[in-house]
């Protein structure tokens, strides 16, 4: 690949492990990269380590957030030196506009900056290389919390999916490898079609009600209410519910509560329970997402 990054200014802010494995590749293909909410580091020695945030991002090519973004404050922190940085801070007015932003997720509050600054802002977590990558530390994480969870092995137990996009097949298709017994349940017939030529069990989110009572536990996947107070009700008082869709999640989290039932909320897990994998997916991606958004491809 040689040095096809020479000559590219990126700057990023925050972050955690995994920006740390991508800032070493960045370097590696041959940007300078400036960085800001980072220790100096062994491993960032051919970074320019900065305390400010506008030192760091001015006259850059490209920012690189950390995937989760900007919190519903505004706030972008830096786990590894406890900095924070913020949306409404002066260091904004230096990236300049056109910069392309790189993120993960981004919320409301990231998006009307990046509009008001005229950055040309990416959301990567969402495109497929990235999820489907993504997707294997997060069944892993998916799968270590139902085990520190139950009682009884995954193997042999009734294991429920919702939803069978690119999370949910990579879950599937380990928890039948563990020897559970799967069952999906998905609005599209095609993919009921598929699961049921991979020997699970299929059904559609109609039937849900009067399935979900032999389930031990269920991962939702699907960011839309579907484990609502009626499916709830139906749920074992023994299984357990782990909610992996993006926030709010699938869950009426209140209704569970209320009937007593063990649901909870799994967010972010490829950076928890794989840091060392997730900086290498970014270190895989990022350096071409780069040349794309700076139309270099
Ligand atoms: P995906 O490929 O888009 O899959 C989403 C699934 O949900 C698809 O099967 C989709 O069905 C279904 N769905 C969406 N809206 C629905 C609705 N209203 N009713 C019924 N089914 C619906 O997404 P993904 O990459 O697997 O990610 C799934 C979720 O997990 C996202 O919210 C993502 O942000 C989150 N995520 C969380 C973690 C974590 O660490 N917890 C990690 C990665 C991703 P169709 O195909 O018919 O649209």
């Amino acid at each position: 690949m040689g040095k096809m990054l020479a000559g590219i200014k990126i700057a990023l802010l925050g972050g955690d492990a995994r920006e740390i494995i991508l800032m070493q590749e960045l370097v590696r293909l041959g940007a300078e990269v400036r960085v800001a909410g980072y220790p100096p580091l062994p491993e960032l020695k051919d970074c320019l380590l900065f305390k400010e945030a506008s030192n760091a991002v001015r006259q850059v090519d490209v920012l690189i957030l950390p995937v989760p973004g900007a919190d519903e404050r505004g706030v972008i922190k830096g786990t590894l030196t406890g900095h924070t940085f913020r949306l409404n801070e002066s260091w904004v007015d230096e990236v300049p506009p056109g910069t392309l932003v790189l993120v993960g997720v981004a919320r409301p509050v990231l998006k009307k900056v990046a509009r008001e600054k005229g950055w040309k802002l990416e959301e990567t977590a969402d495109r497929d290389e990235m999820a489907i990558l993504n997707s294997v530390p997060t069944a892993e994480g998916a799968i270590m919390m139902a085990l520190q969870e139950m009682p009884v092995t995954l193997h042999g137990s009734e294991a429920f999916v919702l939803g069978l996009g690119r999370t949910g097949l990579t879950l599937a298709h380990m928890l039948a490898g563990i020897g559970a017994r799967v069952t999906v349940v998905d609005r599209g017939a095609a993919d009921r079609a598929r699961a049921l030529a991979l020997g699970w069990r299929a059904i559609s989110f109609e039937e849900l009600p009067t399935a979900i009572g032999w389930a031990q536990v269920v991962f939702n996947t699907v960011p839309a209410p579907v484990l609502t107070e009626e499916v709830l009700a139906a749920a074992s008082p023994q299984c357990l519910i782990i909610d992996l869709a993006s926030a709010p999640g699938g869950t009426d989290f209140a209704a569970a509560q209320k009937l007593g039932k063990r649901a909870v909320m799994a967010p972010g897990l490829p950076g928890k329970v794989a840091p060392q994998t997730a900086g290498e997916i970014l270190a895989r991606l990022y350096p071409r997402f780069i040349l794309e958004g700076l139309e270099r491809l």
